[in-house]
């Protein structure tokens, strides 16, 4: 079973109550079994609501506001919940498709925190907890 970030199958949760749809990913959750997550709306935040980015340890948002609690609720509950379904399902999670450069499901690269567009190194905080345990992590952006 694959992880994928809800957003890229077409759900409404990215901030901007948009998503990010995207027609290979789609076509991946045809032929795989796919856990869909959304580990910001999953940690209380609402879509649509500010952009955030990963400052050091914390999440703001652009308006300075701490979001730091909702992201790292929303990163652990994704990731019980993903590994109960894997669990139920008798199949291993075998590796995630996660939004790049997100907050929360970016892998390698994230927006820096400057809200600006600038990249740096680092994971978001969803993708950092799967990193930690073993998980191969990819973004839509890979090849
Ligand atoms: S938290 Fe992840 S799944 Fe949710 S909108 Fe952001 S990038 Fe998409």
């Amino acid at each position: 079973m694959y992880i994928v970030s809800a957003c890229l199958l077409g759900k409404n949760c990215k901030y901007s109550g948009g998503n990010n749809r995207d027609d290979r990913v789609i076509r991946f959750s045809e032929t795989h079994r796919v856990i869909p997550v959304c580990p910001e709306t999953e940690g209380g935040l609402k879509a649509p609501r500010e952009p955030a980015e990963r400052v050091g340890d914390r999440v703001l948002s652009r308006s300075g506001e701490d979001w730091t609690a909702y992201f790292k609720r929303g990163a652990e509950t994704c990731w019980e919940r993903a590994q109960k379904e894997a669990e139920q399902a008798g199949e291993p999670i075998e590796g995630a498709i996660l939004k790049a450069r997100s907050p929360s499901c970016g892998s390698g690269k994230i927006y820096d925190g400057s809200f600006t567009g600038n990249i740096t190194d680092g994971n978001g905080c969803f993708a950092e907890i799967l990193i930690s345990c073993g998980i191969p992590v990819k973004t839509e952006e890979d090849r």
